[in-house]
């Protein structure tokens, strides 16, 4: 127990606070033998075109099996793995195994079919070669950049880096798709969508949650579609769960959606029965 005064005005820890941090720590720790452990698995979700329902592309999301822990979200070990310094080698497995996955895909299901890959921040601004090399196992692959879009979030492009300025136009020279993550969480400031070549904005599940009971939902929805389609994006709303709210979406113009009502995020093998798939009968 910390005394009064005297040297101990250091110990500021509460033991929740410690417990916490500790916990942390060991998952982070953890994090080391995952990829190696073969742990970590990526999973994929449809996203499907409203006017026909069928999926022209899946987004790769990345799931870790703990031997103790069981599953992990991502929300909670990418953090870690971004300050460990771990979330490039994650970041490289996911997109291997996504490159993989979308090669196979277009041979089977559909030739234009595409896959999107996020990037956290702390990726993207990590090490050019790393991208170089994703660009040369695409073209190895013989897949074109309209194979890839890349998922980001606004806050990268906020105050954009060189780095990130460079990166961007690298991703665009070679055709590689950029997709604004979560829209309308973020930031109130919209300036980024003209000075970057953007070409999908994902509207937040927050928006499509409480679309038919909330009127200013159903508003920022009509607004978002209205103002990417006069920029020439599409859009594609995140947390479709129910046909009401693909009905809404569709009346309101939305190009894509995503959500349970299409698929959960499954892995690659139980795709191919999803409903939306155009295989299926
Ligand atoms: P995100 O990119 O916005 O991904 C969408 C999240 O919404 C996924 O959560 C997905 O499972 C969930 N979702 C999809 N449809 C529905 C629905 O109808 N209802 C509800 N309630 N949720 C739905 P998940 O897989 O847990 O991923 C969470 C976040 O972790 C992702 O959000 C993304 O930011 C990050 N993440 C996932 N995989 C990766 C990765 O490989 N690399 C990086 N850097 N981040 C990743
Ligand atoms: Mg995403
Ligand atoms: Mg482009
Ligand atoms: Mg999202």
């Amino acid at each position: 127990a910390a005394k009064a005064g005297g040297r101990n005005r250091y110990s500021f820890y509460t033991p929740s606070l410690q417990t916490a941090a500790l916990a942390r720590m060991r998952l982070s720790n953890d994090l080391r033998y995952a990829l190696q452990e073969q742990q970590l698995h990526v999973v994929y979700q449809p996203i499907v075109a409203l006017q026909t329902g069928k999926a022209v592309k899946a987004e790769a999301l990345i799931r870790w099996q703990h031997p103790q822990k069981g599953w992990i979200s991502p929300l909670e070990f990418i953090p870690l793995a971004e300050s460990s310094g771990q979330i490039t080698a994650i970041g490289d497995f996911v997109f291997d195994q996504a490159l993989h996955q979308v090669a196979q895909w277009r041979q089977s299901l559909d030739p234009e079919f595409q896959i999107s890959i996020n990037q956290s921040p702390v990726e993207f601004q990590s090490d050019p070669a790393r991208y170089q090399r994703w660009l040369e196992a695409m073209e190895a692959q013989q897949l074109p950049g309209q194979a890839i879009t890349i998922e980001i979030t606004e806050g990268l492009l906020l105050d954009a880096s060189e780095k990130v300025v460079q990166r961007l136009l690298e991703f665009s020279a070679a055709g590689v798709q950029v997709a604004i993550d979560d829209f309308g969480t973020g930031y109130s400031s919209l300036s980024y969508l003209k000075k970057f070549d953007i070409d999908f904005l994902k509207i937040d599940q927050s928006f499509v949650r409480n679309l038919q009971r909330n009127n200013s939902d159903h508003a920022l929805c009509e607004a978002i579609i209205m103002m990417a389609h006069k920029l020439g994006l599409k859009v594609i709303a995140e947390g479709v769960e129910t046909t009401a709210q693909a009905d809404l979406l569709r009346e309101a113009g939305c190009d894509f959606a995503q959500g349970y009502l299409y698929g959960k995020p499954s892995a690659a093998a139980d795709f191919l029965s999803l409903p939306c798939c155009a295989c299926a009968p």
